[in-house]
Parts: C-alpha cells; sequence; structure tokens
C-alpha cells in the first residue's frame, strides 16, 4: 500500500474534485481493487468472506460487513499483526492516551456506541492524512468564509464531549499533542463543564470558528443573547448530530454568521460536506456511499433508505467495505447549482432531547451528549436510555454486559448521574431504577438514549 502524506492527500483532494465522472470513476474503482487485494492478502477475516472473488469483481459481489461481527473478529480484521483488540482497549483504559498513538503508530477512535456496543476504530498515518486533506479542502462551503476565517486569525474552538476516544475531541487533542504551541489557535473545551465556566473559556479564547455538537450549541443561544458570553465567530462548524434546520437559523441569528455541517462517522470520516446549497455532496472519491433497504438491497435515488453502506477507500489498516451504518438517507444525482458534480445526500434527523431540570426556581437546561458521556463513562452498560418524566424525576433503563450486575451498574450510574447534575446546579434529582429496558419509540421505531418527557 502506498503512505499518502498531508500535502499529497490535500492534492488529490484538490484534483479530483475537478475530475469529469469517467475519471473519477477510474480513480474510484482502481482504489477499491487495490484496497480489495490488500485486504484479501492482510485480513484473515476479509481473506475467508473473499474466498470466491476473483480480480474482476462487482461492488455488490462483495458480502456486505457490520460492527458486532467486525468487532467479534478485530484481530482477523485488521491488516496488521502488531497490534490486537487487548492492546487497545487496555491503551483506551488510560484516559491520558486520547490523542496518542498506540505503538506510536495508530490513533485509536471509538464511536459513542448509539446502537451498543462502541466500535473501535485504528487510524494509521495515511488515513489521518486523508481525513485531514478533506476537511481541508472540503469543508467550507464558501470560499467568503473560509478567507474570513484566515482574516480572523482562524482560532478555532470545539466544545467536544471529552474523556472519551470520541474522533473529535482525540482528533484536536493528537493535532495538540503534536504541535504544543498551538493551543493559541485551536483547542477542545468540555461539553461536560457547566455551562457557566464553557461560557468563560469561551470569551477568553474568542474563537474565529466555533464547532460543536448542536445540542450543545443550542445551549449557548441564550447565553450569547443575554450577553454572558460575547463572541463574534466568522462561521459555526457542527457535526456528530442532526443539524435541524430550526437550530441552524436561531444559530445564525444569536451569533451572525453562517453555520454549517458535514456528515461524519468515525468509521468513514468526513463522508459528505455541505454546499451552498445545504446539500450534503459525498466524498465519493474517497468513499462509496450505497443506500439500502433492511436485506442490504439497493433503494433508488429519492427514496429514503433504511441504512447505508459504506467503503472507505483509504483506510488500509482497518478496511471498512460494505459496511453498515443505520443512517437513513435520500440519494440525489440530479445536478445542484453549485455545480459540484458529486451526487448528494438529504439526511433525516437524528437527535436526542434537551433535558430540563428545575432548582429554586431557575429552569436548567442540560444536553443530552454531556449526560450521554457521563454514563458512558460507567464500564459494563451496553445500553441505556433515561427518561426525565417532569419534576426532576428521572428513569434510568439498562442493559447490563454479560456478567455485570444491573444493580452495582444503576448504582454506579446514578452516583456520576448524581455528581454531574450538583455540578450543573440540579442537586434535587430523583433517579430510579427502571425494570424496564432501553425501547424504541413505538412509532417512528427510532431509539433516543435521553428522552425529555412533557409534563
Ligand atoms: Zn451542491
Amino acid at each position: 500500500m502506498k503512505k499518502i502524506s498531508l500535502m499529497k492527500a490535500i492534492w488529490f483532494c484538490y484534483r479530483d474534485r475537478k475530475m469529469s465522472d469517467s475519471e473519477k470513476n477510474r480513480i474510484r474503482a482502481e482504489r477499491l481493487s487495490s484496497l480489495v487485494a490488500y485486504t484479501k492478502q492482510n485480513s484473515p477475516y476479509y481473506r475467508a468472506h473473499y474466498q470466491n472473488i476473483g480480480e474482476n469483481f462487482n461492488l455488490s459481489d462483495l458480502p456486505p460487513t457490520n460492527k458486532v461481527d467486525l468487532m467479534a473478529h478485530f484481530d482477523d480484521w485488521i491488516t496488521t499483526k502488531d497490534i490486537t483488540l487487548k492492546e487497545v482497549e487496555t491503551f483506551m483504559t488510560d484516559l491520558d492516551n486520547i490523542g496518542r498513538k498506540i505503538k506510536g503508530k495508530y490513533l485509536v477512535f471509538t464511536t459513542s456506541g448509539s446502537t451498543g456496543n462502541p466500535l473501535v476504530a485504528l487510524c494509521d498515518r495515511s488515513t489521518n492524512n486523508v481525513m485531514a486533506g478533506i476537511n481541508i479542502m472540503r469543508s467550507f462551503a464558501r470560499r467568503a468564509d473560509f478567507m474570513a476565517f484566515l482574516k480572523g486569525g482562524g482560532k478555532t474552538m470545539g466544545v467536544f464531549a471529552t474523556g472519551g476516544f470520541y474522533l473529535g475531541n482525540s482528533s484536536v487533542r493528537a493535532r495538540l499533542l503534536s504541535m504544543p504551541w498551538k493551543k493559541r489557535q485551536f483547542g477542545v473545551i468540555s461539553a461536560l463543564y457547566p455551562l457557566p465556566r464553557i461560557v468563560a473559556e469561551l470569551n477568553a479564547f474568542k474563537p474565529t470558528m466555533l464547532g460543536g455538537y448542536p445540542t450543545i450549541l443550542e445551549l449557548l443561544i441564550d447565553e450569547q443573547k443575554k450577553g454572558h458570553l460575547k463572541i463574534a465567530p466568522v462561521i459555526i462548524m457542527t457535526g456528530g448530530e442532526y443539524l435541524s434546520d430550526q437550530l441552524r437559523e436561531d444559530l445564525e441569528d444569536a451569533f451572525g454568521c453562517p453555520v454549517q455541517t458535514t456528515y461524519s462517522c468515525t468509521e468513514g470520516g468526513t463522508i459528505a460536506c455541505e454546499c451552498p446549497e445545504k446539500h450534503f455532496h459525498i466524498n465519493d472519491d474517497w468513499i462509496i456511499v450505497e443506500p439500502v433497504d433492511h436485506q442490504n438491497q439497493p433503494v433508488p435515488d429519492g427514496v429514503q433508505s433504511d441504512k447505508i453502506l459504506i467503503t472507505n477507500l483509504y483506510n488500509y489498516t482497518q478496511p471498512f467495505i460494505r459496511y453498515e451504518i443505520t443512517d437513513r438517507v435520500v440519494m440525489h444525482h440530479e445536478p445542484c447549482p453549485c455545480n459540484n458534480p458529486s451526487p448528494w445526500l438529504t439526511l433525516e434527523g437524528r437527535t436526542d432531547d434537551i433535558l430540563t431540570f428545575y432548582e429554586n426556581g431557575k429552569t436548567i437546561r442540560i444536553s443530552p451528549l454531556a449526560i450521554y458521556a457521563t454514563l458512558k463513562e460507567i464500564h459494563g452498560i451496553l445500553r441505556f436510555q433515561l427518561i426525565a418524566h417532569g419534576q426532576n424525576q428521572l428513569e434510568l433503563r439498562i442493559i447490563p454486559g454479560t456478567g455485570y450486575d444491573p444493580q452495582r451498574l444503576f448504582e454506579a450510574a446514578q452516583k456520576n448521574l448524581a455528581d454531574f447534575l450538583a455540578n450543573h446546579g440540579v442537586t434535587n434529582a430523583q433517579i430510579a431504577f427502571s425494570e424496564l429496558m432501553p425501547m424504541q419509540h413505538p412509532q417512528s421505531g427510532k431509539f433516543k438514549h435521553i428522552i425529555n418527557k412533557p409534563e
């Protein structure tokens, strides 16, 4: 496999964008066949699955893969013999390793586990370079915003769930560890901090670009309007969660700058970038997206899929080939006024609720992401669901991992949650253990971890 430097990745991202359809198809086919050939040679897992796949194959000949199966065969899945899942898990028990490379080679990321067990991703240097190249070259929809960002000093601050090996947080920490002199230029504020601390740190930093999860940034709107928060970013970039039109508008209104988002995931990096029309154009030179139904059969353009299969064409260490992601999308091939010839997606909203608490006549609103991160710290909980029933009454539903005592897990969760809420000024919340299992919404079939029930 050829190594890709950051400069080369940037060049490819620039060059590929200008290609005709047929040139891009050729590049994609080349990248796919070299990835599959390499994978067959170096991953025992894929070798077994691809034993009937010859040199001339169609993408649809390759059996789809999924997180549960790949994680169960982690050591056979990855194409390098110098690392095991056990070593990665041990590495991840030390949070100081966030943003550091295991064995000096691979950055480690985990998903936030919205469908049960988290996925562990290993990114080698070339993979990181391509991810960075895509973000540098394609994340700004308008050149004018990019120029304003540079002119304003290019200072970037993200409000992310820290305390885990999540993509956003870990990549920023990796950059800071490798370039400590840049800490006035970019950084991360923990979304787990109480709001006044987040506000104070943002005021001190004065970001040109503000980044973060939509539900965290939503909590800052009031602070900016009241004048507690006094920042003047030239752009806001959200990620990690679905950004609704309403929230985009509210953020633009409060901060007086454009708000953008990307469609990304740990396994595929930035899958699609927004254009000025707010269409998510697929980075289809580096990633193949197939919208499919429940049976992994293709879904036509214009029809909502049940999930997608992604093929990441640049991660050779840990190949994701026709890998299932349970996002519903609609594929569009019709031309976009922005002139980007790549197909684009519309995404279905997925979002947890902001929780509302009351104490001493005050209303305190707390981001679901922060609560999510607090509960995820407890080892042994496979899945949870927290329901706020009003009057600060919480119900916690848990699916324990094998060998874990649910009552013990609950007590640990209750303690973490109570401490976390107390930090945010909520001292009188009642947290009850639920006999029920976490469940999907009966109508939409969608799963929410955190539900705010109206009183
Ligand atoms: Zn467009």
